[in-house]
């Protein structure tokens, strides 16, 4: 799947990777060929747009990392768009409901509808240990009810017996039902399909919904169609509501551009992938997995990534090693700062550590929040090198020179100069003993 999005990808890298530096021109060329081999892909226009966006502001503003060339970084970057734009993280099926939990299939005809219903009986039976009954609602075509059936035998899944004359309706209460009774834990619920959206058909799906109330609702759509299925998708949602999509024939969709539009048009999740005719033949969607086939340039990704990981780690040990030693000056502050900025903030930090949410409520009122380090890094990025580094150089001219260069009052900068000498005083008296106290040992 892919290929040819991904060696289009390829040949513009390929091109900007061999120079040494990157100027505005070159990333202006890359998108321009990136658009074109998005829309080529299918990419719906609107996605194409805010992707080639995205890439632009990181890129252009981007530092880039030393042992990495220029265009390595920008494959990085688009990288990361890529990942966000399909979704950012894998999101399973949802089974946190009390049994039986209804998942309704939803789809046209041809789409893959109820084999995909077979693949993840088989799935939740064998991953997640779930007793699984199916049943077909769809009484229009003839077979349908036979052919679930006929794959239920052959993945050993129930499927709720066949009874001539019912209504979907019908059919979905005696599913629901038997499964309460019998003690399934899911009933997968594969609804008719047409050729094409019509009234009916809505008001069958809308029917079954507010009977069944499914925990989750997916639509299946054929990955080939690319632009259609994400129309689908979006129709669908509009009259139904879905809560997730499974994209199929994935294994013969070379051009991407449906998986890529799928999240940001519709805003719903892409939750499985079809990847071929047989009963296992079908994946968790994995945004970072798809992304690394669209680009196919996992190992630059990783070098970056790596070459990233590593300056921090040595910018943290240079740090440490200078707190030993009991230096502690405002560029430092400053740096460390950036590193709670860049982890998310202050929120961030407070979802890493339980328990600490419940103070948050305190950690606001003493006026600790992520505007504040926004404001102090300001004051401090107003100064020179060298006040940053001898902030006893600091008189009222230069504090008044630096209150208005970052837009805060004198006072807000002696605040800040305050708070730094009780943190220097406070890293002297880790770093001050003999054998390097704490701050010595983190260095070593
Ligand atoms: P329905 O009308 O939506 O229920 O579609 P079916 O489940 O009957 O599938 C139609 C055809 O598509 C069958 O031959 C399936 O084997 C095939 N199919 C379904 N999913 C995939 C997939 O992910 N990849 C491939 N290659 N074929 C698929």
């Amino acid at each position: 799947m892919f290929e040819s999005l991904s060696d289009k990808l390829s040949a513009v890298f390929d091109r900007l990777t061999k120079r040494g530096a990157l100027t505005e021109n070159d990333v202006d060329e890359a998108l321009r060929e990136i658009r074109r081999a998005l829309l080529e892909a299918d990419v719906a226009l609107d996605v194409v747009r805010s992707f080639a966006d995205k890439v632009r502001d990181r890129a252009v503003g981007a530092n880039v990392i030393k042992s990495v060339s220029p265009g390595q970084m920008v494959v990085k970057i688009v990288n990361d768009v890529l990942v966000e734009t399909l979704g950012d993280t894998a999101e399973p099926i949802n089974l946190a409901a009390k049994p039986p939990v209804a998942i309704m299939m939803v789809g046209l005809q041809g789409a893959g509808k109820t084999t995909t219903t077979a693949k993840i009986a088989k799935r939740l039976k064998e991953r997640h240990d779930k007793r699984v009954l199916m049943a077909s609602l769809d009484v229009k075509r003839p077979a349908a009810q036979e052919q679930l059936a006929v794959l239920g035998r052959q993945v050993e899944i129930d499927t709720l017996p066949i009874v001539a004359g019912q209504t979907p309706l019908q059919i979905a209460r005696r599913a629901m039902e038997a499964a309460r009774l019998e003690g399934y834990d899911v009933v997968l619920l594969d609804t008719a399909g047409r050729t094409h959206i019509d009234e009916p058909l809505m008001q069958e799906m809308a029917d079954i919904k507010s009977y069944a109330s499914p925990h989750e609702i997916l639509l299946v759509a054929d990955a080939l169609t690319g632009q259609d299925a994400v129309n689908l998708a979006k129709n669908f949602d509009e009259r139904v509501g879905i809560t997730g999509i499974v994209l199929t024939r994935m294994d013969g969709d070379g051009r991407g551009g449906a998986a890529l539009s799928m999240r940001y048009v519709t805003g719903k999740p892409i939750k499985l992938i079809g990847t071929g005719e047989k009963m296992d033949a079908v994946d968790e969607f994995s945004p970072q997995r798809i992304a690394n086939r669209i680009l196919g340039m996992g190992d630059i990704v990783a070098l970056v990534e790596k070459a990233a990981a590593a300056i921090d780690a040595e910018e943290a040990r240079k740090a440490a090693a200078r707190m030993a030693k009991g230096k502690f000056d405002l560029q430092d502050l400053c740096d460390q700062l950036a590193q709670v900025e860049k982890i998310g903030g202050f929120g961030g930090i407070m979802g890493l550590l339980p328990g600490v949410a419940k103070m948050k409520d305190q950690i606001e009122k003493a006026g600790i929040d992520d505007k504040l380090i926004k404001r102090q890094r300001g004051i401090i990025l107003s100064m020179t090198p060298q006040e940053r580094r001898n902030p006893d150089l600091m008189k009222a001219s230069r504090k008044k020179r630096i209150a208005a260069g970052s837009g805060m009052r004198v006072e807000d900068v002696n605040k800040l100069l305050k708070q730094h000498r009780q943190m220097a005083d406070l890293m002297k008296s880790f770093g001050g003993g003999k054998r390097g106290g704490m701050m010595g040992k983190a260095a070593q």
